[in-house]
Formats: C-alpha cells, sequence, structure tokens
C-alpha cells in the first residue's frame, strides 16, 4: 500500500518534471550574430555560448522582435509587438512602467502555472506610475506587479541614471538620510553643483562621444541627472559579477519547484567597463572583453545547473535583444580595435536598423532531457514566440496577441518556424521563407526593397522590379498582420 502510494507520486512528479522543465532565459544587450564564437567569431572565443549550441540547438534564423532594448524586450514579456502600443521606445531611466499588469505577461503565465518567477539584470521598461518614480519608497509598478516573484534589476541600462540597484521595488543599500532625485530634463538645474560630463571631460575615466554627458558616476558620464544614494550606487566593474551572483542566488532558492528565471545581463551594452580580470582578454578592447565576462557569466549558470543536477531539465535559452554597435557613445576603442571582426556575422546593419543584422542574434536552445544535442536550425523563430510557446509546454494560457506557437522549432522536432517574421526598427519589414520585404521609406528617399536573403545577406540587390508579385505577396501580408491583433 505504503509502496504503490510512493511509486504514484513519483510517477506524478515524473510527469511534472516533464511538463515543467525550469526556464532560463540569458538575455544579452546588444550581442550580435556573429559576437560568439559558435557562429564563427575568431576574434573572441565564447566556449560557455558554444557549450550551449553543441548540447542544443543554434538557429540562424532566430530573431529579435526590435532592432532596440526597450520594444524588443516589451514584445518578449508581453507576446504583443511593441510597434502596436505608442510609448513604447528606448525610454529613459525615470520612465513610468509601460507594461499594463491587467494584461497578459509571459511570467504571469508560468506564475499561473506553477512556476516560481525571477527577474535579474537590465529592466528599461520603465517602473512606478505616470505621477513619477520616487525612487525612495517602494516602487509600483515593478516586476512583481508583471508576474515576477522575484525581481534585482538596474532601472534601465548601465548608461542611464538611476545607478542602482532595485530588488522587489525597491533600491538596495538604499541610506534614508541620502535620498536619491533623478531628472532627466535637460539643463543642470538643481543639479548644478555635481559633476557633469561637459564640465568634468577631463576627469572622467572613460570619455563619451555622444551624449553621456550628464551625471558622472563613478567617473563615467551618463545619460540624465541624478543626486543622493551614494551608497547605493553600482560598481560598474563588479556589475557583471554582481548580476550573475544575483542570478545564481535565484536559481539556488528556486530549485525545488520548477522555475522561470529572465537574466537580462548588462553585457555587452555600454558604458563597457569589465571587471580587470577579464580585461585584455580579446584584442578588441572593452567590447571584445564585455564579450568573454557576458560567456563567463552563462558558464557560471551552467556550472550550477551541473553543481545542482539541474541540468537534464533545464529549458535554456541565450539570446539577444537586438544587434550589435561599435561605438554607442563611448569612446572606448571599439571602431579602432574592431580588425576584422564581423559582429552581425554575414549580415547588414546592427542595432537601429532594418536590415537583417538588426534583430537576427545568436538564438541558442538547450534542453538534455528532450532536444537533441549538436543540431543546427534554419526554422524562423522570434523570441515573441516564447509567450505562447511556453504556454502550450506548462499547460498555462496562451492568450497573447502576436505570439505563435513554434515550440516543436524551438525543440528541434520541426525545421517549421513561423510562416512570416516582421522586423521591426522604427519602420516594419517582412520576411516570409527567404524573400525579404522593406517599405519605402519616408517621403520615398529610399524605395520599396526585395531582397532575396538566401542569395543576398548583405541585401544589396533590389528585386523589386523583377518580381513584383512576390514582393505584393510580402506586402499583403505585412498589411494584414498590421491591422490585426
Ligand atoms: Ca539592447
Amino acid at each position: 500500500m505504503l509502496r504503490s502510494a510512493l511509486l504514484a507520486i513519483i510517477a506524478i512528479s515524473a510527469a511534472h518534471a516533464a511538463d515543467k522543465p525550469n526556464i532560463i532565459l540569458i538575455y544579452a544587450d546588444d550581442l550580435g550574430w556573429g559576437d560568439v564564437s559558435c557562429n564563427g567569431a575568431t576574434a573572441v572565443q565564447t566556449p560557455n555560448i558554444d557549450r550551449i549550441a553543441k548540447e542544443g540547438i543554434n538557429f540562424n534564423s532566430g530573431y529579435a522582435t526590435s532592432s532596440t532594448c526597450t520594444p524588443s524586450r516589451f514584445s518578449l514579456l508581453t507576446g504583443k509587438y511593441a510597434w502596436r502600443q505608442q510609448g513604447t521606445g528606448v525610454l529613459p531611466g525615470d520612465a513610468a512602467m509601460i507594461i499594463d499588469p491587467a494584461k497578459p505577461t509571459l511570467p504571469a503565465m508560468l506564475k499561473k502555472a506553477g512556476y516560481r518567477t525571477g527577474a535579474v539584470g537590465k529592466w528599461h521598461l520603465g517602473l512606478g506610475g505616470k505621477e513619477g518614480v520616487n525612487w525612495n519608497q517602494e516602487i509600483k509598478p515593478s516586476p512583481r506587479e508583471l508576474g515576477f516573484d522575484f525581481s534585482h534589476i538596474m532601472a534601465a541600462t548601465g548608461d542611464r541614471v538611476p545607478c542602482v540597484f532595485i530588488e522587489d521595488g525597491k533600491v538596495q543599500n538604499l541610506d534614508p538620510a541620502d535620498p536619491i532625485e533623478v531628472t532627466y530634463k535637460q539643463g543642470f538645474k538643481g543639479y548644478e553643483g555635481l559633476p557633469n560630463g561637459v564640465k568634468d571631460r577631463a576627469s572622467l575615466k572613460m570619455d563619451w562621444s555622444q551624449g553621456h554627458n550628464m551625471a558622472v558616476i563613478n567617473g563615467i558620464g551618463r545619460i540624465g541627472y541624478m543626486k543622493g544614494g551614494t551608497k547605493a550606487l553600482w560598481n560598474d566593474e563588479e556589475m557583471a559579477d554582481h548580476l550573475a551572483g544575483q542570478a545564481l542566488r535565484f536559481i539556488r532558492e528556486s530549485k525545488d519547484a520548477p522555475f522561470f528565471l529572465y537574466f537580462a545581463m548588462h553585457d555587452i551594452h555600454v558604458p563597457r567597463v569589465p571587471n580587470p580580470r577579464f580585461v585584455g582578454k580579446t584584442s578588441m578592447g572593452p567590447r571584445g572583453d564585455a564579450i568573454v565576462q557576458a560567456d563567463w557569466q552563462v558558464g557560471e549558470v551552467l556550472r550550477l545547473l551541473d553543481e545542482l543536477k539541474l541540468a537534464e531539465n533545464t529549458l535554456l535559452i541565450f539570446t539577444s535583444d537586438n544587434g550589435p554597435v561599435i561605438d554607442d557613445g563611448y569612446k572606448d576603442q571599439a571602431q579602432e580595435k574592431l580588425g576584422t571582426h564581423k559582429p552581425a556575422g554575414p549580415w547588414s546593419g546592427g542595432k537601429y536598423s532594418i536590415l537583417e543584422g538588426g534583430t537576427r542574434v545568436p538564438f541558442l536552445v538547450r534542453w538534455p532531457a528532450r532536444v537533441k544535442p549538436d543540431q543546427k536550425s534554419s526554422a524562423i523563430v522570434n523570441q515573441i514566440d516564447f509567450a505562447k510557446s511556453f504556454a502550450t509546454l506548462t499547460g498555462g494560457d496562451g492568450n497573447f496577441p502576436d505570439s505563435q506557437d513554434v515550440l516543436p522549432a524551438l525543440l528541434g522536432e520541426s525545421e517549421e518556424g513561423r510562416e512570416y517574421n516582421i522586423e521591426h526598427s522604427g519602420q516594419l519589414a517582412i520576411r516570409m521563407a527567404n524573400w525579404k520585404f522593406i517599405p519605402a521609406g519616408p517621403k520615398g528617399k529610399v524605395p520599396d526593397r526585395l531582397i532575396n536573403l538566401g542569395k543576398d545577406p548583405s541585401e544589396s540587390d533590389n528585386l523589386a522590379e523583377t518580381f513584383p508579385q512576390k514582393m505584393q505577396e510580402l506586402k499583403a501580408k505585412l498589411a494584414e498582420v498590421k491591422g490585426g491583433e
């Protein structure tokens, strides 16, 4: 009797495990398709990222939804195209939360399906309500209101104030006697006495090339002004250790339940200030060394999964929020030391671009219990599809407007991914099979373009006049997607 009950319990927990693997999404920032050695990079080695590819699937048509941070993250977490909602472009660090907590989100869906959910790292989706954030009290809404049981985040980006970490809605290490004030209004009103990147430029440890000349924190100019919170300020050199530590902490604390970890690394966004132990690891200066640092963080996660014996039943995804950028506002030698390295691989464009390099990013999936190792896939998959696909996987509610169930493709069981892929960089483009249509630019400066990506990865040969019917087909599909929700 006792034995059969025990067997039944074992059977139930085994079934539970197969349905509900742990899910870890490691989200790099501004890392290009060609920035990892499993996609051909030689000037930088990424053995830990490569290990995910070797033990799982490497997608060559895996996409971020947009070519910048905020809209990609918005689309990933809501299963809804950011371009359907006003105000989802790159946000200042004191923006209000742009995701409506009343609408479906990926973490809320997984939480309801029985997962412990955590967000660590870069947020950049706004915090608090429209009345403005008071950084000195509990901030609502924060990731908790979107379904994250735990969060340890930076409000926006490394190059924007406030330069502090926020855990579960509260600024960490904040001294109430030294309250934080933040503004993104132009001019120095109220902040005249504090260092800024214009008058104190000579003292900066990393000079700026564009913007990044307001508050000076840790010797680096930022976007926006900030005062107070001295004890709470982060140290850029220790950021990777800090965030990896929080990701590992969440995994340890969640190991007995199915868990979902959204680990949004800061690397390799600017300012690129890797820890001294990574400095000089490549010939490419801080940008290359930050890639090595990103790879180290991935290795920390892999190591802990092995140590806790969780690797087998953890669905691990590694990808990036948009394509690469070389000079993104700091004089960090990224251009001068690039050499022959191709951050976007064979694709043209990068961050901010409608060309493939803008959104086609490293995209790796590993799940030893179900996914065969050493696979390559050409299925078209997009980060917006995680919401619906994970709902299918976990029995959750898949009510997401733009997300598609591409689970068989994500698990390497099918080469059929999306029929179409929408690319976004302010304007929209559409890919179907190997064809891509980029509508004419504003004022007709650039004509309608039809590209055959299979033959022309650099997108230099406009076939609009050669295949007008094909172009009409893509144009119609794009109009249909734009019209629907
Ligand atoms: Ca980014």
